[in-house]
Formats: C-alpha cells, sequence, structure tokens
C-alpha cells in the first residue's frame, strides 16, 4: 500500500512531466506572436506549443529526456527527512515503471541503467528546515542538452574583457548565449548565480530557475541587469532552436551571494524550453494543501 507521500510526490512527477506550468507556457505563447508568419522560428515555436497541448491531453512526457530530477524540500523545523526523502525515491521508482519518466539515469562506474531511476545522486533531494508547518516539495526536471549548455566563468576574464562588475557579468553571460547559438533548445531560461564558490555559485544559479518567469529579483542592480541580458539576448538572432528570430530566450534570474575576494564567479545555468517546474505544498500529515505554479 503506497503511503500518502509517495502518491502525491508521484502525482507531482506525473504533472512536472506532462505540463508545463501557467508561466512558461504563457512566454511561449507571446513570443509566438511576436515571430513573423511563415518563419522558421515561428515554425518551430507552433510545433513546441502543438507538442505542450499533446503532453497535457495525452499525460506523456512533454520530452524524450525526462532530464535530471531535482527535488527542492522545505520542512518544519523537527520533520523525518529520511521518510521524506523515500517516499521520493519510491515515487521516482514508480514514475519510471508507469512511464512517466524515461529510464534516464545512467551509473557512472559501470555504464549500466539505474534500475527505476534510482542512483548515487540521482534523484537530487534537496532539504531545508524552515518554521513553519508545511511541507513544500519542487521539482525541476533538468534536460541534459540544456545542462550541457550551462557554464561557469572566473573573472576577470582577458578573452571577454570581462572584468569583476556587471559589465563583466554581462559579458559572460551573452557569451554563454552565442556559445550555445540555440542547442539545448533555445528558447530557453537562464538562472545565473554571481559569486560563492564553484559548487554554490553553481547551485545559486540553478535555485534562480524556481523563480515564476515574471518575477525580477529584489535588488534593482540585479533586476536591471535580467531586463538588460534579456534584451540583448534576443537581439542576438539567435531564434527559437537557433532557427534564427526574436527570441533566443523567455527569462534571465539572477542571484547573488558573498565570494571570497581572490574568485568573482559567474554561474549560468541553461534550461531549455521545456522548463518542468511544478511544486505542492502538504501538510506535515501528507495531505496536499495546494499546488503550486
Ligand atoms: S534540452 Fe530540453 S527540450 Fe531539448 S531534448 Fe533536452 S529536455 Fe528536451
Amino acid at each position: 500500500m503506497k503511503s500518502i507521500w509517495q502518491r502525491n510526490i508521484l502525482e507531482l512527477i506525473r504533472r512536472t512531466s506532462s505540463d508545463l506550468p501557467h508561466d512558461v507556457t504563457a512566454a511561449l505563447e507571446k513570443v509566438r506572436r511576436k515571430e513573423s508568419a511563415s518563419s522558421p522560428a515561428r515554425w518551430a515555436l507552433d510545433t513546441i506549443l502543438e507538442n505542450v497541448c499533446l503532453a497535457r491531453e495525452r499525460g506523456a512526457p512533454l520530452c524524450q529526456d525526462t532530464g535530471t530530477l531535482l527535488f527542492d524540500c522545505r520542512v518544519p523545523v523537527g520533520f523525518d527527512t529520511l521518510a521524506l526523502s523515500g517516499a521520493i525515491r519510491c515515487a521516482v521508482r514508480q514514475a519510471t515503471r508507469l512511464g512517466y519518466l524515461r529510464q534516464n539515469t545512467i551509473d557512472t562506474l559501470t555504464d549500466k541503467a539505474c534500475a527505476g531511476n534510482i542512483g548515487l545522486g540521482t534523484p537530487a533531494i534537496h532539504l531545508e528546515y524552515v518554521r513553519g508547518s508545511r511541507v513544500d516539495i519542487r521539482l525541476i526536471m533538468k534536460g541534459g542538452g540544456s545542462e550541457n549548455m550551462s557554464i561557469q566563468y572566473s573573472l576577470p576574464d582577458s578573452r571577454l574583457k570581462a572584468g569583476r562588475d556587471w559589465d563583466g557579468v554581462c559579458r559572460c553571460v551573452l557569451d554563454a548565449v552565442r556559445r550555445a547559438q540555440g542547442n539545448g533548445c533555445a528558447p530557453g531560461v537562464l538562472g545565473i548565480g554571481v559569486g560563492g564558490d564553484r559548487a554554490t555559485g553553481a547551485e545559486l544559479a540553478k535555485r534562480q530557475l524556481l523563480r515564476r518567469l515574471s518575477d525580477h529579483a529584489a535588488d534593482p542592480g540585479l533586476a536591471r541587469l535580467e531586463k538588460q541580458i534579456l534584451a540583448a539576448a534576443n537581439k542576438s538572432g539567435i531564434g527559437p532552436m537557433g532557427c534564427g528570430g526574436r527570441t533566443t530566450l523567455l527569462g534571465v534570474k539572477i542571484g547573488a551571494m558573498s565570494r571570497l575576494p581572490a574568485s568573482y564567479f559567474v554561474s549560468v545555468s541553461y534550461m531549455c524550453w521545456a522548463f518542468r517546474r511544478r511544486g505542492v505544498a502538504l501538510g506535515t500529515d501528507g495531505c496536499i494543501r495546494r499546488w503550486m505554479y
């Protein structure tokens, strides 16, 4: 008999895999209208949106690559996180059996498939204690093609003429967009982390992808930079799937953290159009309070 936790997390996986969040679908529809009729960009976006509808209708995965599973959990102080991690793993195993997830995890030492998508470090589960009485579980499925386009810079960078300032950050991020050339399935969304060390900076970048497309960084300087990079990237002409056009990115989300005087990292986490992000708030009894996104 499945626990209520496993059942609700399984539903979270099903929804995330088959139905894009509303903000992403709305952004795709909006940029589609900006591309000229009968252009390759319009065709690419039409195909993407048709795919989105079909996946939703059929409850089928939005993409054949169901991605790295990144669970972000906030739990009340004293909550049993071992039990929660166990329920997440059981739900992932079951979601694989039911076809919500492709068999998508390889044991790096043996090159063999990990049964049920359970392996060392997979799924990735980030746990954080917070004050309150709710268990918030957010899930991102991050495709391998887009992850391959993610990159980290260490400033200063003489090749890019990028110093340790906002202009330097901007140069790095636009370089990442140019390098990708639409690979990693544009139009995408960039999560950017400025500062930290190599590991915490990359994590900060990835966590920006939990934000809605409509929000802006709380810091006015970062908010300006988000707008500036988005506008510049969309003037690059790279376009959806690299087909040319007006839409290379749907959004840019930047976070900053402290760093050592010796280091200045700019970490770019590249997310594809299949921006599968969902969340659920549960009571400590495992019952659903509300769906997020
Ligand atoms: S990058 Fe995204 S859209 Fe492209 S194949 Fe991977 S998961 Fe699918």
